[in-house]
């Protein structure tokens, strides 16, 4: 008798788990993420990530478990800048090279960040470029020009971003001060001090305890090149989902936005460098692998990692697996160029990111989980 009802538990409870199991996949295709990390890798194609590939031997790209190809057109050209390109991201709509989140008419485009703020959530922007260069500028301002970084300035310093970490201090101070890079006499760090907490010095960041909003700017206009930097994206990256999954669970629980840039991934490419372009796909893939061991933990966090476009038409033509390392290689050109560029989704919701797409739907299935979220 005793054995029939053990028996009876057992299978209820092997019942009960399979119901579990397949609310827990229905759960995955339906619910959104609480938590969206994307990162960009500005510049970085399928070659950037192989000869990243050949000289570490595994990257933390390739525990995604979902992978696609983006085109990455704008609208008027098939080559695309940041700008653009960032703009799809960021918003899911396309506009013409150059302009920040607007229409080419200039109708203004919400953007993800918006979106998040209004749904409560945490967000953040972690650059290795100046806080209002193009790709970071696109997910706070919209402005016609990338070039009007003054301007950016004023609207990132009016956002309720919760971590912004990057380059490009001179663009908040006014012109009489040393390092300004303004032609008026706003100082817009000491309105963000009013509501945020500002650093502006690598020590000040590794003491950095426990905060609730922080703006951290470490060089006038951009961060060094990676290898001569002193904080890594990753160690970026962690301070940031760090302060944020804090936020969201002391105040609401609706979870967090925050957006990852390796900025200058792009930068070698323009200067057909392969070192420097190593380096920076290096320290972007680390950032990635801790953006790994977070979604891990959390359960409930969306990764997605893309690019802009692709820089330098860059190729590798011979090379060890063993030695990992490149023997030849080469650059077709010192600009963007078309291809298309790779996608990887990794947790909760990442399935829609599988199979060729047009980068606008890269924001327009984050906005949508957004919207969707409770
Ligand atoms: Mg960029
Ligand atoms: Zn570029």
């Amino acid at each position: 008798m005793k054995i029939r009802v053990f028996d009876l538990t057992k299978i209820l409870s092997v019942f009960l788990l399979a119901a579990a199991c397949s609310m827990t996949t229905c759960a995955e295709g339906t619910l959104p993420p609480k938590n969206i990390i994307l990162f960009i890798g500005d510049g970085m194609g399928v070659s950037q990530i192989s000869a990243a590939k050949i000289v570490k031997g595994r990257l933390n790209l390739e525990q995604f478990d979902v992978s696609g190809l983006l085109t990455t057109h704008s609208s008027n050209s098939l080559v695309t800048d940041s700008a653009a390109a960032g703009t799809a991201l960021a918003t899911g709509y396309k506009t013409n090279n150059g302009v920040i989140s607007l229409l080419p008419e200039g109708t203004r485009l919400k953007t993800i960040v918006e979106y998040a703020i209004e749904k409560n959530k945490a967000t953040g922007i972690v650059v290795s470029s100046s806080i209002t260069h193009a790709t970071p500028a696109t997910f706070l301002a919209h402005t016609g020009s990338r070039k009007n970084h003054s301007e950016i300035a004023e609207q990132i310093a009016q956002s309720d971003v919760d971590v912004l970490f990057g380059g490009g201090w001179g663009y908040f101070i006014p012109q009489n001060i040393a390092g300004s890079l303004r032609s008026d006499n706003k100082d817009l760090l000491a309105e963000i001090k009013v509501s945020r907490q500002v650093i502006q010095t690598e020590q000040e960041f590794l003491n950095l305890s426990s905060v609730d909003s922080v703006v951290g700017l470490f060089a006038a206009k951009h961060l060094k090149e990676a290898k001569f930097r002193q904080l890594s994206l990753a160690q970026l990256t962690a301070k940031a989902i760090h302060i944020l999954a804090a936020k969201s669970e002391s105040k609401n629980n609706k979870g967090f936005f925050l957006m990852i840039e390796g900025s200058q991934i792009d930068w070698a490419g323009h200067q057909n460098d392969e070192a420097y372009l190593l380096s920076e796909m290096l320290d972007f893939d680390a950032a990635v692998g801790v953006g790994l061991d977070y979604a891990r933990e959390s359960q409930q966090t969306l990764l997605i990692v893309t690019s802009d476009h692709e820089t330098g038409g860059f190729t590798i033509h011979n090379g060890s697996l063993n030695n990992k390392r490149i023997s030849s290689s080469s650059f077709a050109s010192t600009r963007h160029t078309a291809v298309m560029v790779p996608v990887f989704a990794y947790g909760p919701g990442s399935s829609l990111f599988s199979g060729i797409h047009d980068n606008t739907s890269i924001g327009q299935n984050i906005i949508q989980y957004i919207n969707h979220s409770h």
